[in-house]
């Protein structure tokens, strides 16, 4: 964090100070909210939970270092006291981008926006010190916890947004807000809680809204919902997208024998040939979405095509591919899904399986409210159309529905088996795994498959 006095602090967040004799001193960071990270010259957001309350940890940070702890009670070591310590984390995040010179990137869509956060990060750091939402730590708390952890140094500040319904982008935006944002795409995820498409498109457009005049909005020219955004902003507008009509697009797009896709990235300033070290189509998509940030922020398209090309994948569990010593590849994708990535990722396994037996392991995918008999059923439809050999489907209902789907659109008997639990699938994995099989596990994350592929890649 670029360093503030006590005193700042607590000023800008309107807290009393309590146990402070000094209240120059400075807080020069991290500012961390588990107890466990304080250390010297940090301050430790006190949050209240169900199970833990932060304030009982006050005189553990202050000891490990801590200048002051900011939270709702005096506690017997220099604290900021404030009714609401969310509130008070946004104000102080906010005053910080103010005074920093970084330029405020911010992206939001349905899916994929870690994986090309982690792009963005990872070109945009060839060019400048660039810090970026570590994970997917992108809500109301952990939005302001990475955007105080830059500093004087940081030239880019790269912000994933999460919204789970109509005004949380708004506010998100209004603690940080970007000079450029980036729209993905609108899919179908938390489309329960949303209620339709219309209102998740709402809800993402809110990003473009809060652009200032001199700022960029990026837009996905190939999802129609995000095109459209292109009326509610203020701001310039860029699109990508994988037609040539697109500001930054790509030419000669496919995927290599390993699933890794390639193709001529075209920006405004020129061409270049990209391969990918990611592996899957849809990453096509994100590349374009990073090239286009990078553009804007004046990186050449050589530039931009070599870091893509380099980038790996900083964020677990996103195809993340192992090759087993007995010639097994095992491709983790259980961090998460929805129909969107599904499809995306049974695609990146028809392609990495050509010629060997594939296998796709899947579970339900949360939160479609009335689409999810439809959107299981596609998804166990699509894999006998891309040739598949054996669908897993593991779990209750949406299980059952994603076995229907296979079974109707292929009469698939044998091909797809229907187990209860993510024990089961490992057992029948184990005995049926042979050398040269490749297997995709894919589920949204309260399935937990992540056990699944470990227990695969360890069985190797
Ligand atoms: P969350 O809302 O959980 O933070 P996210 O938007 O950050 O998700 P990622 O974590 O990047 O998304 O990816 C989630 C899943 O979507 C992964 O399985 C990934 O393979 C897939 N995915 C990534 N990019 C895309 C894309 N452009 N279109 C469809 N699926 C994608
Ligand atoms: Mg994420």
């Amino acid at each position: 964090m670029i360093a503030l006095s006590l005193a700042e602090i607590a000023e800008v967040v309107g807290g009393q100070t309590h146990d402070i004799p000094d209240p120059s001193v400075q807080v020069t960071g991290p500012v961390v909210r588990d107890s466990r990270e304080a250390g010297p010259g940090s301050l430790f957001v006190a949050f209240a939970g169900e199970r833990v309350d932060g304030h009982d940890f006050a005189a553990s940070v202050v000891e490990a270092g801590a200048v002051a702890v900011l939270g709702t009670r005096p506690v017997g070591v220099p604290a900021i006291v404030v009714a609401d310590v969310q509130t008070a984390l946004g104000a102080l995040a906010r005053h910080v981008v103010q005074r920093l010179g970084a330029t405020l990137v911010a992206l939001t869509g349905s899916a994929g926006k870690t994986s090309t956060k982690d792009l963005i990060a990872q070109v945009l750091q060839r060019k400048a010190p660039t810090v970026f939402t570590p994970g997917s730590l992108n809500n109301e708390i952990g939005l302001p916890l990475t955007a105080l952890s830059a500093t004087e140094e940081t030239r880019f500040l790269v912000l994933e947004m999460g919204a789970r319904g109509i005004g949380h982008i708004s506010y998100l935006a209004g603690l940080t807000p970007p000079k450029v944002g980036l729209v993905l795409n609108v899919g179908s995820a938390h489309i329960g809680e949303f209620g339709g498409r219309e209102q998740i498109a709402r809800a993402k457009g809110e990003l473009v809204e809060s652009l200032p005049e001199d700022g960029t909005a990026i837009l996905n020219a190939d999802d129609p919902y995000v095109r459209a955004m292109a009326s509610r902003t203020k701001a310039k507008v860029i699109f990508f997208g994988e037609s040539g009509e697109a500001d930054v697009s790509a030419e000669n797009v496919r995927l290599t024998d390993t699933g890794q896709p390639s193709f001529r990235l075209h920006t405004p300033s020129g061409a270049s040939d990209v391969t990918m070290r990611l592996y899957g189509e849809h990453h096509v998509s994100n590349a374009l979405a990073a090239a286009a940030v990078a553009h804007e922020l004046g990186m050449s398209a050589d530039e931009i095509a070599v870091a893509l090309s380099e980038a790996g994948s900083l964020s677990r569990w996103r195809m993340e591919v192992t090759e087993r010593p007995d010639g097994v590849t095992v491709v983790n994708d259980a961090y998460n899904a929805n129909p969107e990535s599904m499809k995306a990722a049974l695609r990146a396994l028809a392609a990495m399986g050509k010629g060997r037996r594939t296998w796709a392991v899947l579970g339900k995918m949360a939160e479609l409210g009335d689409e999810a008999l439809a959107e299981h059923d596609a998804v166990g439809r699509l894999a006998v159309r891309l040739n598949v050999s054996k669908l897993v489907a593991v779990g209750g209902r949406e299980a059952a529905w994603l076995q229907l789907g296979a079974y109707n659109e292929g009469s698939w008997g044998e091909e797809s088996v229907h187990v209860s639990d993510a024990q089961a699938a490992v057992d029948l994995l184990r005995s049926e795994l042979r050398p040269g099989d490749v297997v995709l596990v894919k589920a949204s994350r309260s399935v937990g498959l992540e056990s699944v592929a470990q227990a695969l890649v360890e069985s190797g």
